[in-house]
């Protein structure tokens, strides 16, 4: 469906023709009309829907009509759980907004909170903020939310998942009781359903596709390895299919910063990206990345949420995740608006569970593969693996030379859907019990 038939005025016409899509995405055809109607919205969407568009392109409309944000008022509240989420979002904001009057900023930990303050001062019709830095503000007595026309909650699933649920709801008890609020989530679980009811009111529920669509259109590989020699093959692996570009998934911060290390003195420009670097030190890695003068992104699955850089043709697992939900959300990176993707994980012996819990997860079993020159050597383990995994079928492993894997273009072909999430349980604490706040 084109954008003019979803109601939208000229002005934001424009923008979206500037940023070059011809049709609206699904959610945005279900989400613009029913924003525009000023119902509070329950969606089910993950990134790389085209979400954000479909709640900043209505609310950028409904703020285009009504008073102007007086000193430290806010009139729309974005509130995203990471700080590069929020740093995306408030650009798109801007983007879509070029030719209206809107006040728009941004407002995130890791930097400093004056220039936040000051941008508030005057009022901002937009503010994309995270939660801990909000009630910063709030209790610094820099913004009020008087003037709080309309609240969204983007990517809640998340925020509960991180812990922010007590943030959420103490925000929420300092909002007007009259509003606009929109909730967009990955998936519908118990926690969800409560924290909407709470804070919807006879809400629009908008749920346009399985939430495993962008695992579908991505082509996932596996290669069984040894642990010892995970860098060295994904070393290998750049090298030979001289990938432009790879967002590269480690466990732990210590593992990132060892494996840039490694591609480093392998003559690879990379950079890692986690929770112990500055914001500008992250900031400048993802700049790097998306321009093209950093090859390979290594990032932890905290500081990964929210990155959005076009058509990233590669995601690569180099450990398997702690928990199935963040291998759907790692390899989300790729395959995005439409596009295919390519998502490879190296793995071993030692992460049978997890590749069994992922598989359970998405409602598919993922073949192992082995590279002739990087066969591990406990290969009874990993046929066991196999043989857990799915005890009534015969399993194998391809074993191939790598060779034969000329073209490591993504299949062209979307996959069969099968199987949705199961719902996920609470998780305030990542599996060394740190609690996990970003
Ligand atoms: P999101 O799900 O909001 O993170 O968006 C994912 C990507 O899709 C972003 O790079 C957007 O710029 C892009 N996008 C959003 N809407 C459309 C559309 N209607 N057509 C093409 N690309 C889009």
């Amino acid at each position: 469906m084109s954008f003019s038939a979803l109601g939208l005025c000229d002005e934001l016409l424009k923008a979206v023709a500037e940023q070059g899509y011809t049709v609206a995405s699904p959610i945005q055809v279900e989400a613009i009309p029913a924003v525009l109607s000023q119902r509070d919205v329950m969606a089910v969407a993950q990134t790389g829907t085209g979400k954000t568009a479909g709640f900043t392109l209505p609310v950028l409309q409904l703020l285009s009509v009504g008073l102007r944000a007086q000193p430290k008022g806010v009139r729309a509240l974005i509130i995203t759980p990471t700080r590069e989420l929020a740093a995306q979002v408030a650009k798109s904001v801007k983007d879509y907004s070029q030719r209206m009057n809107v006040r728009s900023g941004a407002a995130f930990g890791g930097v400093r909170i004056e220039p936040q303050i000051s941008q508030l001062a005057d009022g901002l019709d937009v503010l994309v903020a995270t939660p801990g830095r909000l009630i910063d503000l709030y209790n610094q007595q820099a913004i009020n939310f008087a003037q709080l026309e309309i609240l969204v909650l983007d990517e809640a699933d998340r925020m509960l998942d991180l812990g922010f649920i007590n943030d959420i709801l103490h925000i929420q008890s300092l909002l007007p009781t009259k509003l606009q609020s929109l909730m967009f989530s990955a998936t519908f679980t118990k926690d969800i359903t409560s924290l909407a009811k709470g804070m919807l009111t006879n809400p629009l529920i908008i749920e346009v596709a399985a939430p495993n669509s962008t695992v579908d259109r991505v082509t996932q590989k596996i290669y069984a390895v040894d642990k010892a020699r995970k860098s060295e093959l994904l070393i290998h692996l750049i090298k030979k299919y001289d990938w432009r570009q790879a967002l590269v998934f480690t466990r732990t911060k210590q593992g990132a910063d060892s494996l840039v290390t490694q591609l480093e003195k392998a003559g690879i420009s990379a950079a890692s990206i986690h929770a112990n670097r500055t914001q500008h030190a992250r900031t400048l890695a993802l700049d790097g990345f998306k321009s093209g003068n950093v090859k390979v992104l290594v990032a932890t699955d905290i500081a990964s949420r929210g990155i959005d850089v076009n058509q990233l043709p590669c995601v690569v697992n180099v450990d398997f995740p702690y928990v199935p939900e963040d291998y759907v959300h790692r390899i989300g990176r790729t395959g995005r608006a439409g596009n295919a993707g390519l998502a490879i994980s190296l793995f071993s012996e030692d992460e049978t569970k997890q590749l069994q819990a992922i598989e359970r997860l998405i409602g598919r079993k993922l073949e192992r593969e082995i590279i002739a020159a990087f066969a591990p050597t406990a290969k009874s383990s990993t046929n066991k693996a196999n043989h857990n995994t799915a005890p009534h079928k015969k399993t194998s492993i391809n074993t191939l030379d790598d060779d034969e894997y000329g073209n490591f273009e993504a299949d062209p072909q979307p996959r069969n859907s099968r199987g949705k999430p199961q719902g996920r349980g609470k998780r305030a604490s990542d599996a060394t019990g740190h609690k996990r706040r970003y």
